[in-house]
């Protein structure tokens, strides 16, 4: 179902792990765009994703559907949810967004994926991605009893 024919087998795999993940939580509209709109393709051109786009992860070529997974993809989150969330976001460029609405959809929707602070605080994907929309996102950051926690 996943057209992914500039990947390994094993990483074609761990896409579909990850669009599960998203299709498991009931976020259809990305599982859809995934599964029958999108043509992914590996790279292990590190020099493109460097000048293209400021995330180490993947990149996504609107309004063609295209998304280039680097090898980061698949060695740095700890397992297929932060996958997932990495594609949450690759979902909103998908869709038209920028990339401060597509980090601010993917920090209000971590709840909902399984992607919690409890479990992932420790991650080097929760590090950046925090730190990330936590510069676009003041505001974001402001509950808790001492008021800087994160709201979502
Ligand atoms: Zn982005």
């Amino acid at each position: 179902m996943v057209s992914s024919d500039g990947l390994q087998p094993d990483q074609r795999e761990q896409v579909q792990k990850a669009i599960a993940v998203l299709e498991q939580h009931g976020f259809n509209r990305e599982t859809f765009i995934f599964k029958h709109l999108t043509v992914f393709r590996g790279t292990d051109n590190w020099w493109n994703g460097y000048i293209g786009h400021h995330e180490a992860y993947a990149a996504t070529n609107f309004p063609f559907e295209v998304v280039t997974l680097y090898p980061e993809f698949f060695s740095v989150p700890i397992d297929y949810t932060e996958r997932a969330a990495v594609l949450l976001h690759e979902a909103q460029h998908l869709m038209g967004s920028g990339e401060e609405a597509a980090l601010g959809a993917t920090w209000r929707s971590k709840r909902r994926l399984g992607w919690t602070l409890d479990r992932y605080k420790q991650t080097r994907l929760w590090y950046a991605t925090e730190q990330l929309t936590k510069a676009q996102f003041p505001y974001m950051f402001k509950c808790g009893s001492d008021g800087q926690s994160d709201c979502f």
